[in-house]
């Protein structure tokens, strides 16, 4: 999850990766549908209201099947059961760390399952949720890049993350929310953007868009399309290095964007939405941790005022990396502060159950069953979005 896992540019073309089909007349993933899609498939003999009043339940009152929606008539509950479907996924395994951090295996209906991760910060909730099953963009530090991409999520996917932290929250959303758990979010664009309209509704769960924060290795143009959604939601780019060799090097899509055009769509959309960019920086042993590299990072990054994120690593079984030093750390620190920029250490967390994105689902047994799941997946498609 988060600055452990991605930030980069993505080559040109953002291929959201195989996404089944919707056929017409399939079942409705309500919690990625719009008011108007829930009218539509209510039909004309119902009351205009119905649609909303369906909705929170899906978002506000812990539906988990039109069963549940207990001031519906009930013939509608019982005949529409099977395809107005509260809930697509259910929680495999849940599995809380000594610093309250409470990490959700999250299954699928085809069998796949991605994490989505609570973290506590006093008395606030933090909310990682993930776009999609594995990641194509195999960056050398990242146990979700080891997987390769599976396959997209679909918006009432990314939605229903929320709602399964809702749950564990005792009906209270979480207070933030950031999309740094397994997989590119800008690589599944018209999903996440209907996620985002979803989860800041009114209608919807509600969150308000500056309290979510969307972490890319950095497509620039889905970097604009993001800034004109005319939602003030954050950014994060994960950067990692302070040229381009090395970058490609550690995050294989940054060749053919390179860093400079990145920081061009970092900085239109400072200017456009009027929201600070953080820059996410996973400091590795010897690879990109050396003071002169602090200095020539500042050089490239301090004109965009952006707040740059210090990410120890955390260390993934298999791969070359390691984490740097502590007094490597500060070292790092020091330089990058005495250059103007400013920066902070983020503290980890969870690490004694593993909440380095993709690590949890790696360690899961395969072939976990799904009990209490609503049957057969049918996803929504891409083009709601
Ligand atoms: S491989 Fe994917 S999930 Fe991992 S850090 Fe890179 S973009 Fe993020």
């Amino acid at each position: 999850m988060g600055g452990r896992r991605c930030d980069v540019d993505l080559p040109i073309a953002v291929n959201p990766g195989p996404q089944p089909a919707l056929a017409r007349g399939s079942p409705l993933p309500l919690a990625g549908a719009t008011p108007e899609e829930v009218a539509v498939a209510l039909g004309d003999r119902e009351p205009r209201y119905r649609a909303r009043q369906v909705l929170a339940w899906v978002h506000k009152r812990g539906a988990k099947s039109l069963a549940d929606m207990t001031d519906l008539p009930k013939l509608l509950r019982e005949r529409r059961a099977g395809d107005l479907l509260a809930r697509t996924t259910a929680i495999l395994a849940r599995h809380p760390s000594d610093d309250r951090t409470v990490k959700l295996l999250v299954g699928l209906a085809d069998g796949e399952s991605v994490e989505a991760v609570l973290i506590p910060e006093g008395d606030r909730w933090t909310l990682c949720v993930s776009t999609q099953v594995g990641c194509g963009m195999a960056c050398r530090f990242c146990a979700t890049g080891t997987m390769g991409l599976r396959r997209s999520l679909t918006a009432a996917e990314i939605v229903e993350q929320a709602l399964h932290a809702r749950d564990e929250l005792a009906g209270e959303s979480p207070d933030n929310l950031v999309f740094m758990g397994m997989g590119e979010p800008l690589a599944n664009w018209p999903a996440l953007r209907r996620a985002l309209e979803v989860l800041n509704a009114p209608w919807g769960t509600g969150i308000g868009a500056r309290r979510m924060t969307v972490s890319t290795i950095g497509f620039p143009e889905r970097i604009r399309d993001l800034a004109t959604l005319g939602l003030e939601v954050n950014l994060a780019i994960s950067l990692h290095a302070p040229d381009d060799d090395l970058r490609t090097a550690l995050v294989p899509p940054n060749k053919g964007v390179g860093i400079r055009e990145l920081l061009d769509a970092a900085r239109d959309f400072h200017e456009r939405t009027g929201r600070r960019v953080t820059l996410e920086y996973v400091l590795l042993a010897g690879v990109n941790d050396s003071p002169d590299q602090a200095r020539r990072l500042a050089e490239r990054v301090r004109s965009l005022g952006a707040f740059v994120n210090l990410i120890p690593m955390n260390p993934v079984a298999g791969l070359p990396d390691r984490a740097s030093d502590p007094a490597t750390v500060q070292a790092f620190r020091r330089a990058l502060r005495a250059a103007g920029v400013e920066c902070e250490i983020r503290r980890q967390r969870g690490d004694d159950i593993a909440a380095a994105c993709g690590q949890l689902r790696l360690a899961a047994a395969p072939g976990a069953s799904l009990d209490g799941f609503p049957g057969e997946r049918r996803p929504e498609p891409d083009s709601r979005g």
